[in-house]
């Protein structure tokens, strides 16, 4: 009996060892996102199928001078047609950054990162832009990368030309003026409604394009900037993608974003 129980100890004392080593680590090269994005013909599928629903889009809203993808714009029938677009997975495709930068996340390593000029496009971007362009729409891109001056360099927003020189490397040209970074003005703080309404001033917003939530829905972020009053919820998020209901895919087009964005700090 003693035999048995000392063989019955010993055996979920083996157990618990066996479990304690296989408690797991966080590791970015194994981490379902990461590896979704990276290698996955889901993840291209994915995003060709919303650029392309986007491009076959472009006619019907640039024909129809009284649409607006923006909420509340309106008297913009005889202003020229944009799009406004993300950048980070929405138009520059930063996965092997988020695989290999040295957690915890800082915009300093990002910058280093893409002045590399190793990135990526998002799979349809290309052609997207293109026929926009074509269809004589005007592109904006938007980041919340923000301005940030270093003290070695003399640039006080040396990411903007980094950004820029990302979006060209894609194959995509483009002016400084349609790219806008957080910070670059007065007020341009990380609520991007304020940066889409500035472009609404002059010009007929006919999609927005992105691959979070705040790309599309103002207040929409954990961390909240003017107008914003109170951090969005996840209940106030679910309540916002029935109330905003009718863009989705219409007018709004949301890309997969699983490895970082604003639904990952809400509450
Ligand atoms: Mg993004």
């Amino acid at each position: 009996m003693k035999t048995t129980r000392t063989l019955a100890s010993v055996t979920a004392l083996s157990m618990l060892t066996a479990c304690a080593v296989e408690v797991p680590t966080y590791s970015p090269e194994k981490d379902l996102a990461h590896l979704w994005v990276k290698n996955s013909a889901d993840y291209e599928a994915l995003t060709r199928q919303v650029y392309g629903v986007a491009q076959r889009d472009l006619e019907r809203f640039v024909a129809d001078t009284s649409w607006s993808a923006m909420p509340g714009q309106t008297d913009a029938e005889n202003l020229p047609p944009a799009v406004i677009l993300d950048i980070d997975e929405t138009v520059i495709n930063n996965v092997d950054f988020q695989v290999v930068f040295e957690r915890p996340f800082t915009d300093r390593q990002l910058e280093m990162w893409d002045r590399q000029h190793i990135a990526r496009p998002v799979p349809g971007v290309v052609e997207f832009i293109t026929a926009a362009r074509e269809a004589g729409v005007t592109a904006f891109f938007l980041t919340n990368r923000p301005c940030e001056q270093y003290p070695d360099e003399d640039s006080a927003c040396p990411q903007k030309q980094t950004v820029i020189d990302g979006i060209r490397e894609l194959g995509i040209p483009v002016e400084p003026e349609f790219v806008s970074l957080a910070l670059e003005q007065p007020g341009w703080q990380g609520e991007k409604v304020v940066r889409r309404q500035h472009i609404a001033r002059d010009y007929r917003i006919i999609m927005l394009v992105g691959d979070d939530f705040a790309d599309f829905v103002p207040c929409a972020r954990n961390s909240f900037y003017p107008p914003c009053t109170e951090p969005a919820t996840r209940a106030s998020r679910a309540a916002d993608v029935q109330k905003y209901e009718q863009y989705w895919g219409n007018g709004w087009y949301i890309l997969p974003g699983p490895m970082h964005g604003s639904w990952t700090s809400v509450r």
